[in-house]
Order: structure tokens, then sequence, then C-alpha cells
């Protein structure tokens, strides 16, 4: 099965998505871990994409949808990619449909992690806190959830117009959300 887990920064989609990959065969596809690991590396492209990722803009659909593609061949392996904060754009969308559509594949599910805006910022209060991570910072979050309802949820229309779209609320614990998760998986 290859999943969407769709929803605004810090909705627990990261969270979620390491819950499925331990408990079902399946493999983590976070573009936004990619690009901090390209960062860490030193690589020309995180020397590329590091200001743009901490002021909270999003970066080039071309690059992220060149990581994705890389990673494909190993999500087919395990029996499914969960995909965690990509597609971001319509194109990232249509690239990966095209994608997978030449591997004889197709996303089976687009699960929509549900999140008041108040509960977003003070998670993400809670996490810059506790990790640091530099574009938790309050700054660029306005940015980053400018950049998901502007750009991002425009997508909900295009899976919602493929019957693929299931909405989970995700205000509640992390084992009540996984809950929500399995069951718009295995419907019954
Ligand atoms: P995330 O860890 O998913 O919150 O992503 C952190 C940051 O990485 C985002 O704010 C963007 O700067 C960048 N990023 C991650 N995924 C994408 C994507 N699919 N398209 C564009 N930028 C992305």
């Amino acid at each position: 099965m290859n999943l969407i887990l769709f929803g605004p920064p810090a909705a627990g989609k990261g969270t979620q998505a390491k819950r499925l990959v331990d408990g079902k065969n399946m493999v983590q596809l976070s573009t936004g871990d990619m690009l901090r690991a390209a960062i860490a590396s030193g690589s020309d492209l995180g020397q590329r994409v590091s200001g743009i990722m901490q002021r909270g803009e999003l970066v080039s659909d071309e690059i992220v949808i060149e990581l994705i593609e890389g990673r494909l061949p190993e999500a087919e392996a395990a029996g499914g990619a969960i995909f965690d904060g990509f597609p971001r754009t319509l194109a990232q969308a249509e690239a990966l449909d095209a994608m997978l559509a030449g591997r004889g594949a197709k996303i089976d599910l687009v699960v929509r992690l549900k999140v008041d805006d108040e509960a977003l910022k003070t998670r993400i209060a809670g996490r810059f806190a506790e990790s640091g991570r530099p574009d938790d910072n309050p700054e660029s979050f306005v940015i980053r959830l400018n950049a998901y309802n502007t750009q991002t949820a425009p997508l909900l229309p295009y899976y919602q117009a493929q019957g693929k779209l299931v909405e989970v609320d995700g205000m509640g614990a992390v084992a009540a959300v996984a809950a929500g998760i399995d069951a718009a998986m295995s419907p019954t």
C-alpha cells in the first residue's frame, strides 16, 4: 500500500509514519528528513536548501521530486511507502502520480490529519524548546503554516476527486490518532 500522510507542520505525520514503519512492512519517505540529512552531511544540496528551510519556505519541486524518485525502488521492495511531507504542491502530486504509474503503482490512500492552528502553535513551541529545530521558531512557523495553507491544502480537492481522501482527527493522543489511521487503512 502507498499512503500519504497529509497535514500541516506538527500535525503528527512523522510520529504516525514511524509507528506504521514499526507495525507494518512499509518505508517512511520524509522529504524533510532527507533534506535535513543533506544539510547535516554538508553536501551541495544541503548548502543550497539550508537557508530556505530555516526560513520556513518550500524548496523547489525539482529537488524533492528527485529525492523521492530515488527512494521509490526501496519502498516498492518493502511493500509500500508512507509519504510524509510530500507532496506539498500540485506539481509534486502530479509528478508522484506519474512516477508511480510508470512503475505500475499508485497512491492508495491519503490520510489528512486534522489539527487546529492553536494546537499546532503549542506543539511547535514545545518541539522548539525540546529539539531546537531551527525552523520551529515562531517566525518560520508562521511562514510554514502559510505555505501549507496556500500551496499544500489545495491538494485536498485533487485527492478528494480521486476518491482517496480520508480525514482523521489529529487532536487526540498518539494512540487514538493511530487507531483512526488504522481504521482508514483497513475499512470494515
Ligand atoms: P518537514 O520536516 O516535512 O516539516 O519539512 C521541513 C522543511 O523542509 C519544509 O519547511 C520545507 O522547507 C522543506 N520541505 C520538506 N518537504 C518538502 C516538499 N515536499 N516540498 C518543498 N519543501 C519541502
